[in-house]
């Protein structure tokens, strides 16, 4: 079978890279993400599988830089979400990270060192110890983000998380003493009211263990998930709009408080300590993905990968290609992105791209403030940001 081209390539100049590992323990109650529920992780053929992805792109061939220096001007990145990838052995996270060095080698006259990386792994609590922690490091992983998701061991129970409470202060101390120094904490607020979860002393708990970085979700109910299944029972409530506000400016405030800024709409960091790696799909940069499920985009065409493990799996052994689909995006879409992405981010949008009736309009209202010849939205505003991206596009007159 003929390959379909893989451009933005893992050679692209602007490297940021993301694996795709979809294996999980159980279904988390909110979770409709690509994932693949194990009891035995296929660790040996997730690892061969991704091997061979990178294979099927012949650094030999291309976009005509081999021989060149690796690009420098900017953080590469790299980064292992999912699913669960601390579910994987530590040692293949090792051999993962060793395959795509060897191919940046290949192709490039030099490579930069791993530590010139930012390399990120989702990781549950339950799964950091010493042992995996100290692994990890080695292997050149220096960013873990945490899925917390709440202090309240009631909570997480609802949730179907495996950790509980105290597993999350644990595995801070674990990764501290292994020698992480960039780790980010995800919460989940607007939780039903039926659970009475107290979101203010959440934000204590998890600002105690003074994470660099912490992402925050507003819980939403997807379909075929058990949530949906509750709701539709009414054996849970959905979500409301108020809770969510009052949850989402409380964080801003205590979070503001505690020394960090929301630099995306759900992203919050001490310091320089924002995730590149998020930052590069904000800006609209060009990125790479392997592994099933995973996405690619070179700034106007978006390709993706076999979403089940099952399909990507067998893909891989019968030497087809992974893709599943492919779309690329007319000047419309590609505007409407530049918009969104620009509204949901710090960085905001020119002042010459918000008309000037919807600027003043939407910084009287409180929703947005302009300096450095940029609009940005506030607190406020992100909580109104689809209907904002609407507003501009003139398809919703919000004042
Ligand atoms: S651990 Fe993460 S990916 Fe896995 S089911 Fe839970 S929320 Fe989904």
């Amino acid at each position: 079978m003929p390959r379909r081209s893989t451009s933005p390539s893992l050679y692209s100049p602007l490297v940021h890279l993301y694996l795709h590992v979809p294996f999980c323990q159980r279904r988390c109650s909110y979770c409709d993400f690509s994932i693949a529920v194990r009891k035995t992780i296929p660790a040996r053929e997730y690892v061969a599988a991704i091997q061979s992805e990178i294979a099927q792109e012949n650094p030999g061939s291309g976009t005509g830089d081999a021989g060149k220096s690796f690009p420098r001007y900017e953080t590469p990145t790299i980064y292992f979400g999912g699913g669960t990838p601390s579910l994987l052995p530590p040692e293949a996270i090792s051999s993962l990270l060793t395959s795509l060095l060897d191919a940046f080698a290949k192709r490039f006259s030099s490579t930069p060192p791993l530590d010139a990386f930012e390399v990120t792994l989702e990781a549950n609590p339950e799964d950091v110890t010493p042992s995996a922690a100290a692994v990890w490091r080695k292997a050149g992983v220096n960013r873990i983000s945490l899925g917390s998701q709440s202090f309240d061991d009631r909570v997480l129970k609802w949730m179907h998380r495996v950790h509980d409470a105290s597993r999350i202060g644990l595995a801070v101390r674990t990764l501290r003493t292994a020698g992480f120094a960039n780790i980010s904490l995800d919460l989940i607020f607007a939780l039903p009211a039926e659970l009475e979860r107290d979101w203010r002393r959440d934000l204590v708990n998890a600002i105690a263990l003074e994470p660099e970085h912490l992402s925050l979700y507003g819980l939403t109910v997807e379909e075929r998930t058990p949530l949906a299944r509750w709701v539709s029972r009414g054996a849970s409530s959905a979500p409301d709009d108020d809770r969510y506000a009052d949850e989402y400016l409380l964080a801003h405030e205590r979070l503001g408080l505690a020394g960090y800024g929301f630099y995306e709409v759900s992203n919050a960091a001490r310091g320089d300590r924002i995730s590149r790696h998020n930052s590069a799909y904000w800006t609209g940069k060009p990125y790479r993905g392997l592994g099933p499920a995973a996405h690619s985009f070179d700034g106007r065409r978006r390709f993706w990968n076999k979403r089940a493990w099952e399909d990507y799996r067998k893909a891989i052994k019968a030497g087809e290609s992974t893709v599943e689909s492919e779309e690329v995006l007319t000047p419309e879409q590609e505007h409407i992105e530049r918009l969104y992405l620009g509204l949901r981010t710090i960085q905001g949008l020119p002042a010459a791209v918000v008309p000037s009736d919807r600027r003043s309009a939407w910084i009287s209202a409180g929703w947005a403030e302009e300096s450095d010849g940029n609009v940005r939205l506030t607190a406020d505003g992100w909580l109104l940001l689809d209907l904002l991206v609407r507003d501009l596009t003139g398809s919703t007159a919000i004042l």
